[in-house]
């Protein structure tokens, strides 16, 4: 396998991927992180930082950026996939909005390091702008900007466009409206993982690659090789969680599936718009998303793959040209100043982390020194590092603002034994497609979307 050809992103990063060594025997550590993307990367990044005398050692299968964390949106977004309603449910109204505040100083966070670490991972603080494109779409725009304002949240943290507004910063076809936030910034997703990958082997934590985990236990990380002993284990291995012993029924791994576009010439960035490097998307169902890319091309994703049954993760299940036809197709219908001519040069895809009840946690036992983090479903590269310095405060048993947001020791329930797990997820999206169909066809909000959105909790 060649790393660089898993994603646009991993094929454009600025060193060669060549892997660090591995792991070669038993050895001991304060600290062993399983998985090097964003999660465990920042959970060192942290602890290395508060307590430079930790020995840290991460270990990865593949090479750090192997997984979701170098395949990507590049959203780096104060996004959660729990909403503001359900969690005010769940902790309480306050609580949902200290968690929200938290990620909105987050996005600012990662800048902050960016810029002090000289990671040059593209960063544009150039907010999302999320589109309406039918009736029902705006309605749900509306809807989303008034419960932003239920949580006390004002224009300047999510605003209500105007057709002219939203057009001025995406002209896609048919635009009716939508709702724009400035908190989220664009990023080359895999230069971040690979600089971040960088800055904590600055900081002394050592990176073993091409080290499998066979089995996470208490004061263990099993490896084919030997195992690292620590009092402290953090497991962030996200949509590969499944493969763990013990493990198998945690987080189902959903798959995304990303196009890019040649470069577009200026004339036709003109004509688009995000002339801030705005990530955008619409209010369907089924979420797509895209960025323009430093370079000038448009990096364009979306759900719609199905899951796989029984959890598995292989490489070819990356690769659904089904799937990529439907994401040029609907680009061609978002911007037809794109028309069929303009090349798609890269396909990819990659697994992503979802929780049986939709949330993102981060928790730490200290009676037998397990931790983890993940569950982000779409919105992990924000979340992430929220996720590395609770983690980091909560293992040095710091009592802090962070570890008491509500997502912290939170414990999803495990999915369903196959075949249900397969017949849900499956179903929902089926759901969702339909939905959108529906909408599009008849100007109406689909009342079997919004029933299965309330099913989920949402
Ligand atoms: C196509 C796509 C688009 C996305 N777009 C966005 C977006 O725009 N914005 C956003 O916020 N989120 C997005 N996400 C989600 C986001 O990328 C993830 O939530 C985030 O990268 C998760 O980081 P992580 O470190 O937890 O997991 P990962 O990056 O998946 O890292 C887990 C690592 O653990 C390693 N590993 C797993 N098992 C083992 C083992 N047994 N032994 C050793 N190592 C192991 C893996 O090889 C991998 O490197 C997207 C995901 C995908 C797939």
């Amino acid at each position: 396998m060649r790393y660089q050809d898993l994603s646009y992103w991993l094929s454009t990063v600025d060193e060669p991927l060549t892997p660090r060594p591995p792991l070669a025997g038993d050895t001991d550590a304060d600290v062993v992180i399983v998985g090097a993307g964003y999660t465990g990367l920042w959970t060192a990044y942290y602890l290395a930082e508060a307590d430079p005398s930790l020995r840290i050692v991460v270990l990865e299968r593949q090479v750090a950026g192997f997984g979701a964390s170098g395949r990507n949106g590049g959203w780096c977004s104060a996004l959660l996939p729990t909403s503001l309603p359900a969690l005010a449910r769940q902790h309480g109204r306050d609580a949902a909005i200290a968690m929200q505040r938290a990620m909105h100083d987050t996005v600012r966070e990662i800048g902050r390091v960016v810029a002090a670490e000289g990671i040059d991972c593209h960063w544009s603080y150039g907010g999302t702008v999320v589109l309406a494109r039918s009736g029902p779409q705006l309605e749900r725009a509306r809807a989303t900007v008034t419960e932003a304002r239920e949580f006390g949240f004002g224009p300047e943290d999510l605003d209500l466009l105007g057709p002219a507004e939203a057009v001025a910063r995406c002209a896609a076809e048919g635009v009716r409206g939508g709702t724009y936030t400035p908190h989220c910034a664009a990023v080359h997703p895999a230069r971040l993982v690979r600089g971040l990958a960088r800055a904590v082997e600055r900081r002394g934590v050592t990176i073993h690659e091409r080290t499998p985990v066979t089995e996470i236990r208490s004061g263990r990380a099993v490896t084919p090789a030997g195992a690292v002993r620590a009092p402290v284990v953090v497991r962030a291995t996200e949509g590969y969680t499944s493969g763990l012993p013990g493990h198998r029924r945690a987080i189902a791994p959903v798959y995304s599936l990303m196009v890019a576009t040649a470069p577009l010439p200026a004339a036709t960035w003109e004509q688009i718009g995000l002339a801030e490097r705005e990530t955008f998307s619409d209010h369907r169902h089924v979420i797509i998303y895209g960025q323009r890319t430093a370079n000038g091309r448009l990096a364009f994703g979306g759900r719609g793959a199905p899951y796989h049954f029984g959890s598995r993760v292989v490489p070819g299940f990356d690769r659904e040209p089904r799937v990529f036809a439907a994401l040029r197709r609907t680009l061609g219908e978002l911007f037809p100043v794109l028309g069929p001519d303009v090349p798609v040069t890269h396909t990819w895809g990659g697994p992503l982390g979802v929780a049986r009840d939709w949330a993102a946690s981060v928790g730490y036992h200290r009676g037998d020194g397990l931790a983890w983090a993940g569950g982000y479903v779409g919105d992990g590269v924000g979340t992430s590092n929220l996720a590395g310095r609770t983690l980091a405060d909560l293992i040095r048993g710091e009592r802090t603002e962070l570890t008491q947001l509500p997502w912290v020791n939170h414990r999803s329930p495990r999915w369903e034994p196959e075949p249900l797990r397969w017949l849900a997820v499956n179903a929902g999206l089926k759901v969702m497609f339909a939905a959108d169909e529906a909408e599009n066809r008849t100007g109406r909000p689909s009342r079997r979307a919004a029933a299965f959105s309330r099913f989920l909790g949402h």
